[in-house]
């Protein structure tokens, strides 16, 4: 059995005090490795370093930082089966999305580092002659990432990707749930040239490792993406000693189909949208809102279909399904579906725990769908992050609209319809941060702005260009060529 360590300074070392932790296999529960159960003085080690490597990084053009990850984009498309195996069996989900999962770390990667010859500045007029005004990107310094378990390699490359390019330096720690991918994403990067001090990783939980990274005075920036509860905690802490944090939270996402929808792509893209990844994503489908002239017929084949899923290990190429994280995540679940029984939404399939053979190994949870949902319930405002869905029933657009609007995130949303005027007023009017037109809530691609609106974020966005706004500073430069004094706002004449 593998123990694994942190890499500080460019070197591999176990935590100081020597403790670790176990990755364990969600669906049948055997230990995948031991990874360092790091501390105060690990983080500390390793943003002594960031901060050590800092100077020679920044100066390092960033075409040339850039060559690296062009460098590490291949080596991870070359080793893109391995990766999604291992991905799979840290995390559980299926052996198809482990393989999306990491391309999207290829896609991330080849794109930042495309932003080795753009981070575009800008010129604009100066109020005076013979005066120059620009504004350029400067790195933010020595940031810290934290990132969930539910994209192992995706998230992590979304942070990293651009936090590198741009010229900072990183102390990265991602899930106690997901290390394997972290440790497999970093190996490359060093591989491909990154070096030593430029990107730590420190392996360890939340409240040890995690809390360190915030409360360390090297560390300027945060970027942190996991549940509410943290992220506020995260954004407390890290607002009390005055720096910048990137929060990227939970979700309540809804998919409305409207009466005149293509009811069998509308089916298709719930599934996918409510089941996928166990319902473990950000933009999970977990709110169907129904026009009532389609209710009854997309109801009866919405409960057909989840029905028919398959539960099992992820690497079963016949699995639709696999497990959830943890105990902690099934529990959840669980009292979920009594929350909704006091609360009188009826459990139409689905409702408890896969048991049975080898599920009853893994975390394993019955595809569920809610019905007679209200938009006042719990089971419909609060995350559940499991695949479970709760269909609303709805009169107009008006009404499916302001139901979408009325949950305390907003991340994701989408609207099944084939009248161009209805799309587009939906368009206008969703209040999340993803759109989607006769697509379900999870897709997003790399080269657009990724995050959300309320309580899903704190108005920063990932990917594409809007990244490279949380990792870098505007300096705004003057050049004065008139060789005498001109004094803005007051020398007119
Ligand atoms: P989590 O909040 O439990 O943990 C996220 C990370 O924070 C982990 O690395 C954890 O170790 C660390 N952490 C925990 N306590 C901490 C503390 N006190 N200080 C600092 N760090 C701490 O979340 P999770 O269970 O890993 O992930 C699931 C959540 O992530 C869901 O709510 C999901 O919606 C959200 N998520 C959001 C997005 C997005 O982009 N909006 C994407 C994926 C997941």
């Amino acid at each position: 059995m593998e123990t694994y360590a942190n890499y500080i300074g460019g070197a591999w070392v176990p935590a100081r005090s020597g403790r670790t932790f176990a990755n364990e296999n969600p669906a049948t529960g055997e230990v995948l490795g031991f990874f360092p159960d790091s501390g105060r003085d690990d983080v500390a080690a390793a943003a002594n370093a960031a901060a050590e490597a800092l100077p020679r990084w920044r100066a390092l053009p960033a075409p040339r930082r850039a060559e690296i990850l062009f460098r590490a984009a291949s080596l991870i498309e070359q080793r893109k089966e391995e990766l999604a195996r291992d991905l799979t069996l840290e995390m559980g989900k299926v052996i198809a999305e482990a393989r999306g999962d990491v391309q999207e770390a290829i896609d991330m990667t080849y794109y930042m580092a495309g932003e080795g010859r753009r981070q575009f500045g800008l010129t604009t007029p100066s109020e005076m002659p013979h005066k120059f005004a620009m504004a350029i990107r400067q790195p933010k310094g020595v940031v810290g990432l934290i990132t969930p378990w539910n994209f192992p390699m995706a998230i992590p490359s979304w942070k990293l990707m651009p936090a590198l390019v741009t010229g900072n330096t990183v102390v990265f720690k991602p899930s106690e749930y997901a290390p394997l991918s972290a440790f497999n994403l970093v190996r490359i990067l060093i591989e491909a040239g990154l070096p030593p001090g430029v990107l730590n990783l420190v392996f360890g939980r939340g409240p040890e490792a995690g809390e360190a990274i915030v409360d360390d005075p090297r560390i300027t920036f945060i970027s942190f993406t996991g549940s509410n509860t943290v992220g506020k905690q995260v954004a407390a802490r890290a607002g009390a000693l005055g720096k910048g944090v990137a929060l990227e939270m939970g979700g309540k996402n809804a998919v409305i189909v409207l009466d005149d929808a293509d009811l069998s792509l509308a089916l298709d893209s719930v599934v996918w949208s409510a089941f996928g990844t166990s319902g473990q994503r950000c933009t999970a489908a977990s709110r169907v809102i129904v026009q009532r002239g389609v209710l009854e017929e997309f109801q009866a084949r919405l409960i057909a279909r989840a029905r028919a899923l398959r539960l099992g290990p992820g690497l079963d190429p016949q699995t639709d399904v696999g497990p959830l994280i943890n105990a902690q995540q099934l529990e959840k679940v669980e009292r979920y579906m009594e929350i909704a029984r006091e609360e009188g939404a009826g459990i139409a399939v689905g409702g408890a725990r896969a048991t049975g053979g080898d599920l009853d190994r893994g975390y394993y949870f019955q595809p569920t769908v809610l019905i007679d949902g209200r938009p006042e319930m719990r089971v419909a405002r609060e995350e559940i992050f499991g695949p479970v869905t709760t269909i609303i029933p709805v009169d107009t657009l008006d009404e499916a609209i302001a139901v979408n609007n009325s949950v305390p995130f907003g991340l994701s949303s989408a609207i099944f319809t084939r009248d161009v005027n209805k799309a587009f007023t939906a368009i206008e009017a969703l209040s999340t941060g993803l759109v989607y037109i006769n697509h379900g809530t999870i897709g997003a691609e790399v080269h657009l702005p990724f995050g959300g609106t309320y309580g899903t974020g704190n108005g920063h966005r990932e990917a594409g260009w809007a990244a490279l706004e949380s990792y870098t500073e505007w300096k705004a430069v003057y050049v004065d060529y008139s060789g005498r004094l001109q004094r803005a706002q007051i020398d007119r004449d």
